[in-house]
């Protein structure tokens, strides 16, 4: 090894700091917010799970497990892979963990996946997700809740020109007649297909729907559409009384088809225009078959994933952290008594951070920088009369006050922001 080599990160794999990790942080935390509202418990999955758990539930065939997974030998597990996506690991500890005393579950869960991509904008090869799954109900009104879920976290980031494509791959029946129809259709344009299509056509012709490639996508718009049993269109009816009646907007999308194996029913993807070829920001469906295909017993479930990457991008520039107060110390005796303020002010449950050396304009201009509302200066003579001087940023004004009276004027500040904050939200729903 030459020791002198540059050492680099992973290709594909990020390292953020600044506002980039401030967005990512925020998606997460409003993640964690609507999630509450909605009554999604957390859980928690490994990272690693036996390779099989992964080819068996999401597809020999499909992109992921036949060119993405971050697979290797372990020392004594045999083939194990970083998950590329939650479903699947979620539904293994379901089975292996005794979970299915809890059903119907509804929970949620976040964090880093591995798919070996070629890296671009909105694609890495670690990315991380947000994940939302209801196992063990067949229940429509279980899509129209993860559903509601999906699109209250959308808005709640305030994310802007998205829209639900909404569609149905049906029951067994359906999606076995639908997929007939589509084999003869496309086998009759085999030889004007792309490759991977031709290829598709045997393994998994619904995929085809779902090809960027022009070549497809020329008889794309005229491939048979799917015919429902009179069960599966009953079940997508109600999915669809149930988004009215919770005022989510859709557009149907009769190709739309998920990249995974295991979907029935219900398919779904919340796509803005904003991303180019990364749009779709949230996906999912209904996939009963998966449980089963890990050896389970038959097990109803929906669920969707985002990638918090691509939210990142979407959310608003200000959501940096901000401090509230700043303290700052004027010479070396001041110092104690500026940590003493510091961990009463944190106490109290204010954001506060001690500006302890440097010219005092350039100490303000950093503590203005950092979103600071109110200064706390303590200098000799604050030091011999026990005060601190509290100085409001907004208005200039400054007074000599015990560091116990801070609280009061400093609460008011935030208090007034909060209610305009408020009242800011109402007037743009109006
Ligand atoms: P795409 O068509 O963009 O490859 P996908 O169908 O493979 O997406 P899913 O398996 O549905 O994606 O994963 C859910 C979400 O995870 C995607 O909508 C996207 O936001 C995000 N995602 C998937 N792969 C990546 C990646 N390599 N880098 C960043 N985000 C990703
Ligand atoms: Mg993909």
């Amino acid at each position: 090894m030459n020791g002198n080599a540059k050492i680099r990160p992973v290709k594909g794999m990020q390292s953020l700091y600044g506002e980039d990790a401030d967005r990512f942080a925020h998606v997460v935390e409003t993640f964690e917010e609507v999630r509450r509202l909605y009554n999604f418990k957390r859980v928690e999955v490994p990272v690693l799970e036996q390779t099989a758990v992964f080819a068996r539930t999401m597809g020999e065939t499909t992109d992921v497990v036949s060119k993405e997974m971050w697979s290797f030998e372990s020392r004594s597990e045999g083939s194990v892979t970083m998950r590329p996506e939650f479903t699947a690991g979620i539904s293994r500890a379901f089975l292996s963990e005794g979970w299915q005393q809890h059903a119907p579950m509804k929970v949620a869960t976040h964090g880093p996946a591995f798919r070996y991509e070629r890296p671009q904008k909105g694609r890495y090869r670690q990315f991380h997700q947000l994940d939302a799954e209801i196992i063990g109900s067949a229940d429509p009104l279980a899509d129209v809740e993860l559903l509601a879920f999906g699109a209250h976290l959308l808005a709640a980031l305030g994310i802007e020109g998205v829209t639900l494509k909404l569609n149905t791959l049906g029951d067994q029946e359906s999606r076995e007649n639908w997929r007939g129809a589509l084999v003869d259709y496309f086998s009759a344009h085999k030889a004007e297909l792309s490759e991977d299509s031709q290829d598709r056509l045997e393994k998994n012709p619904l995929r085809i729907l779902d090809s960027k490639d022009p070549r497809d996508q020329a008889f794309v718009a005229d491939a048979p559409k799917m015919v429902l049993t009179d069960e599966a269109e009953a079940f997508f009816v109600k999915v669809r009384e149930g988004l009215d009646a919770a005022g989510i907007a859709y557009e149907l999308d009769p190709h739309l088809v998920r990249g995974l194996d295991y979907y029935r029913h219900t398919a779904f993807e919340f796509v803005t225009d904003q991303l180019g070829a990364q749009g779709t920001v949230l996906a999912g469906g209904r996939y009963d078959g998966l449980i089963e295909a890990l050896g389970g017993s038959p097990t109803p479930a929906v669920g969707w994933a985002a990638g918090i990457e691509r939210l990142a991008m979407l959310v608003d520039d200000n959501v940096t952290d901000k401090i509230e107060a700043a303290i700052l110390p004027m010479g070396e005796a001041a110092l104690a008594k500026a940590i003493e303020a510091a961990a009463y002010l944190r106490g109290a449950g204010f954001a506060a951070e001690i500006y302890a050396t440097g010219k005092i304009g350039k100490r303000m201009g950093r503590a203005d920088e950092a979103g600071a509302r109110a200064a706390i200066v303590i200098g000799d003579d604050e030091i011999a009369n026990g005060v601190v001087q509290y100085k409001d940023l907004a208005t200039g004004e400054q007074t000599a006050m015990k560091l116990e009276e801070v609280v009061a004027p400093l609460t008011e500040i935030l208090g007034r922001e909060a209610m305009e904050d408020i009242e800011a939200m109402m007037g743009d729903q109006q």
